[in-house]
């Protein structure tokens, strides 16, 4: 089959890999549908982690059960599915309290960007969709995999509801998700931090009532001066820098709640200025397997269309152009087409 490798920084290639086999009496091998590029996938892509041999890439997907392991139950061949990045058995203690990503027994799903994907603990971490879906649903269903389900997570662990106003720093496509997501929760205003014409448009069509193009101390000075000076009730971090995490924190108001979902790296936060902003801090990995069924029904019944952050659309053979098109940000998300 072909899949996409990483071979070091800046180099991906799709090359002929080994189709993936069974190993365990819980996998499924699924033919991948539809794939895509992550903003997190650009962290190694950039050579900001370190990685001793080639890689296969891709954690995010929609395909169809190929074949499942003797112990699975609730998946079988011929099924649409769509699964998390980590895979979760979805009965342990964590796993029932709405934390799969941090099952005690989770699984990295890696190697996405292929023709072919095995999963394992697919009866935890598959969920099938109620028919084959048009091929018009792949990419709305193709973001409930992650990227939807991460921006979701931001806004949940943001306490976003209604009557509040949220601000989303990053305008990646977690944080325009992050707006979609605001908005069916119900907030009242939400906020858009984006200095791009192109991504500020996605964002007021996913629900965003204001835009800030200032960013750092500017940004918060904006988005005081937007809430009476208090700051914002909700604020979804959607970057994990040391930068976007302090904006962040310094956009919310006494008692509000930051939602932060961009994978950190090199963030540490000055534990005083924590100690008297009164803000909450919650997030991490998307538990993405908690929200599936609602955002699978959400996209199958057309009440959102998350599929619209995609504006790059290629085949799997050219996932490098993928790669270098989403590092240079002339693209906000790629997707791949087996
Ligand atoms: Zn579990």
């Amino acid at each position: 089959m072909r899949g996409a490798v990483l071979h070091g920084k800046g180099d991906v290639r799709v090359e002929a890999r080994d189709r993936p086999t069974l190993v365990e009496p819980t996998d499924a091998i699924i033919r991948v549908s539809a794939a895509c590029v992550c903003g997190s996938d650009l962290w190694p892509y950039r050579g900001a982690d370190s990685y001793d041999e080639p890689v296969g890439m891709g954690h995010e997907y929609v395909g169809v059960v190929e074949e499942v392991g003797d112990a699975v139950t609730g998946i079988a061949p011929g099924h649409c599915v769509v699964g998390s990045f980590f895979a979760s058995d979805n009965t342990c203690e964590i796993c029932r309290t709405g934390y799969q990503a941090s099952c005690v027994h989770r699984q990295p799903v890696a190697g996405a960007q292929a023709e072919y994907l095995r999963v394992p603990l697919a009866d935890g971490t598959l969920v099938a969709t109620p028919g084959p879906p048009g091929a018009d649903l792949l990419p709305s269903l193709l973001t409930a995999s992650d990227v939807l389900g991460t921006g979701w997570f931001g806004a949940v662990a943001a306490q976003v509801g209604p009557g509040k106003t949220v601000a989303v720093v990053g305008d990646g496509a977690v944080g325009l998700l992050g707006v979609l997501a605001a908005q069916q929760l119900g907030a009242e205003r939400i906020i858009a931090m984006s200095r791009h014409e192109s991504r500020q448009e996605v964002a007021r069509e996913f629900g965003a009532t204001e835009i800030v193009v200032e960013r750092g101390e500017d940004g918060v000075a904006k988005v005081k001066e937007l809430t009476d000076g208090l700051g914002a009730h909700s604020v979804i971090e959607a970057v994990g820098t040391q930068e976007s995490m302090m904006q962040a924190i310094r956009s919310a108001r006494p008692g509000g709640h930051v939602g932060y979902v961009g994978v950190s790296h090199e963030v540490s936060l000055p534990g005083q200025e924590l100690f008297f902003s009164h803000v909450h801090l919650h997030g991490g990995p998307a538990p993405v397997r908690q929200f599936l069924p609602e955002l699978i029904d959400l996209i199958w019944r057309r009440q959102i269309d998350p599929g619209k952050v995609f504006d790059l659309v290629l085949p799997l053979e050219d996932a490098a152009e993928g790669y270098r098109a989403m590092d240079e940000r002339r693209a906000i998300k790629a997707l791949l087409w087996p």
